[in-house]
C-alpha cells in the first residue's frame, strides 16, 4: 500500500515515516498542501490539518473533487469543529494528535480494509462470489465495491459506498441516523448525526436524483428504487 503523508512538522513526519516503513508500508512525504495536490498514485493519504501554505480542509476538499483515495485526517485535540467538517469534506476517518503509533496503524488498516478490495481476504467472498445487488437501475457490487447506474459506473468515496451498501441491506426500510452512524462509521465515532445528512446529500447528487434516498422526517433514511 502506497501512503502519502502530508505533514509539515518534521519530527512528527520522521517518526511516522520510520514507523510505517518498518510496518511494511510504502510511504512518501509531502510537507505542504501544494505538494500533496501535485502528488498522484497513492492508495491512502494521511492529511495534517495545519499546513503552512493552505488549510488541510481545503486540501481534502480539492483531493475529493478528483479522487476517491481514502483520506485520514490528523487533527489536534482541540479541533472538534475541524474533525466534523473534515468528515463532511469527504475524509474517511481521523486520528487525534497526539496519537499512538499503534492507533495510527490500526486506523490505516481499518480504512484500508473498508476501502481497498482485497480478494481472498474474506472466505465468503472467495468461496461463493456474490452477484451484484440490483436496486432498480442501480447495481451494487460489494465484492469489488463498485456501483453502476444504468450500466455507468459512479465514482463514490469509501464512505458514500459504505452508506449506500448499508441502506441497500434492507431496501425500503427506514434506517435511523444513529443506526447508520454505528454501522457505517467506526464505533469510536461519536460525532453529530448531521455527518450522515452531509454524506446522504453527496450520494444523492452522484445518483442524480434525490428520490433514491428518501428522508423520513424525525426518523432517518431509506433507499428506494427510482422508477
Ligand atoms: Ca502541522
Amino acid at each position: 500500500m502506497r501512503i502519502l503523508l502530508v505533514e509539515d512538522d518534521r519530527s512528527i513526519a520522521t517518526s511516522v515515516i520510520d514507523g510505517l516503513s518498518a510496518e511494511g508500508f510504502d510511504i512518501d512525504h509531502a510537507p505542504t498542501g501544494a505538494a500533496a495536490l501535485a502528488a498522484t498514485g497513492y492508495d491512502m493519504v494521511l492529511l495534517d490539518l495545519g499546513l503552512p501554505d493552505m488549510d488541510g480542509r481545503e486540501v481534502c476538499r480539492q483531493l475529493r473533487t478528483r479522487t476517491a483515495v481514502p483520506i485520514i485526517m490528523l487533527t489536534a485535540r482541540s479541533e472538534e469543529f475541524d474533525r466534523v467538517l473534515g468528515l463532511e469534506l469527504g475524509a474517511d476517518d481521523y486520528v487525534t494528535k497526539p496519537f499512538s503509533f499503534r492507533e495510527l496503524v490500526a486506523r490505516i488498516r481499518a480504512v484500508g480494509r473498508r476501502t481497498v478490495a482485497a480478494p481472498g481476504e474474506s472466505p465468503a467472498a472467495s468461496d461463493e462470489p456474490q452477484a451484484a445487488q440490483r436496486i432498480g437501475a442501480l447495481s451494487l457490487d460489494r465484492r469489488t465495491r463498485r456501483v453502476y447506474l444504468d450500466g455507468e459506473e459512479i465514482a463514490l468515496t469509501a464512505k458514500e459506498f459504505d452508506l449506500l451498501a448499508f441502506l441497500a441491506t434492507d431496501t425500503g426500510a427506514v434506517h435511523t441516523r444513529t443506526e447508520i452512524l454505528e454501522n457505517v462509521w467506526d464505533a469510536h465515532w461519536y460525532g453529530p448525526t448531521k455527518t450522515v445528512d452531509a454524506h446522504v446529500a453527496s450520494l444523492r447528487k452522484k445518483l442524480g436524483n434525490h428520490e433514491w434516498i428518501q428522508a423520513v422526517r424525525g426518523v432517518g433514511f431509506r433507499l428506494e428504487p427510482v422508477e
